[in-house]
């Protein structure tokens, strides 16, 4: 058999976009002579998705469908398309068209010259509120400063040769932040640029409490910057608490020391504030252990259709 692509696409309630994603990405990728099997991965829609893909699926023969038992998460749904995929490298593009899949074809030919990890970074972000611009910039400087590589243009477009892959699946942890752990990985790394589209139908799955979810997951799946926060913190009040120690030590020798009860007061505001946002931090953190440790799959698959390339 000719080297394959396996295109992984996440889809949520993506019904408008299935047949017209498959067609496009189908149509550029026969255009191009390059073999390639379309992996959507339903996670867990509440519309038509599913049957919009087992359409898709019998009317292409290289699409192929995965339908999860419920909503797992774009993470998860990136995770079952690398596992589930048979190609020689593996790309994950959105289903919206808001990666443009004309892109496909130079990551790809930057495969063949030997590239394992194509990343496609945004040129620019796209239309953004400030506010949503803001915590972007500051999600993305803390993970980048983890990861030691800059974040903030980072994008799941990505094509991952077949060692990547593998590499990433074998990961354990179940908090697994694609974007990041996939330049965290290696390999033979180059970048492309892509201007992010306008989504053609449907609406963004994410609501600010979902992408702040997003933001915490992955902070402390990547970083333990909040917990030195605190230790940080604990220093400060360490120098506070000489600070005001001494200076009341001095107004008691001198018998002025009357106007000590305010102070008191803020340390001991100060302090039970700092011990409280402590215990919240290391708290998400042994939830996270815990989680962890549970070891529970990442997805579970209730369904697929269409046939694998390689019992073709
Ligand atoms: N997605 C998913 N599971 C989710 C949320 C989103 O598989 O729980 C998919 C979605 O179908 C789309 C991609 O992830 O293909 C990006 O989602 P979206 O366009 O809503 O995000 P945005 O482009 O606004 O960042
Ligand atoms: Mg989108």
């Amino acid at each position: 058999m000719d080297k394959c692509l396996s295109v992984i696409i996440p889809s949520y309630n993506e019904e408008l976009m299935i047949r017209k994603t498959a067609e496009t990405i189908t149509g550029i990728l026969e255009e191009h002579k390059i073999p390639a099997e379309l992996l959507f991965i339903d996670d867990g829609s509440k519309d038509a998705t599913w049957q919009k893909i087992q359409e898709a699926a019998k009317a292409h023969d290289n699409v192929r469908g995965i339908h999860f038992s419920r909503n797992f998460g774009k993470e998860a749904a990136i995770y079952a398309g690398l596992a589930y995929a048979a190609g020689d490298c593996a790309v994950v593009i959105d289903c919206d068209l808001q990666h443009p899949p004309a892109k496909i074809v130079e990551m790809y030919r930057l495969w063949e010259e030997g590239y394992e990890v194509i990343e496609a970074v945004k040129a620019d972000r796209g239309h953004e509120s400030p506010f949503h611009a803001f915590c972007a910039h500051t999600f993305y400087s803390i993970i980048s400063s983890a990861t030691g590589i800059d974040m903030s243009r980072a994008s799941d477009f990505k094509l991952l040769d077949r060692k990547a892959v593998l590499a990433l699946l074998n990961m354990r942890e179940k908090n697994a932040f694609f974007r990041a752990l996939s330049s965290w990985i290696g390999f033979k790394t180059t970048q492309v640029e892509f201007e992010v589209q306008e989504r053609e139908a449907g609406e963004s799955k994410w609501s600010t409490r979902s992408l702040i979810r997003y933001a915490m997951t992955n902070i402390t799946s990547f970083s333990t910057a909040p917990m030195q926060i605190v230790t940080v913190l604990g220093i400060l009040m360490l120098i506070n608490a000489f600070v005001f120690g001494t200076i009341s030590l001095i107004q008691k020798i001198r018998g002025t020391a009357l106007g000590g009860f305010t102070t008191v007061i803020l340390l001991q505001l100060l302090t039970g504030s700092i011990v409280m946002i402590s215990l919240g931090i290391i708290g998400y953190y042994i939830s996270k252990i815990y989680e962890e440790i549970k070891d529970r799959p990442r997805f579970i698959v209730s369904e697929e259709c269409g046939r694998k390339e390689k019992d073709a």
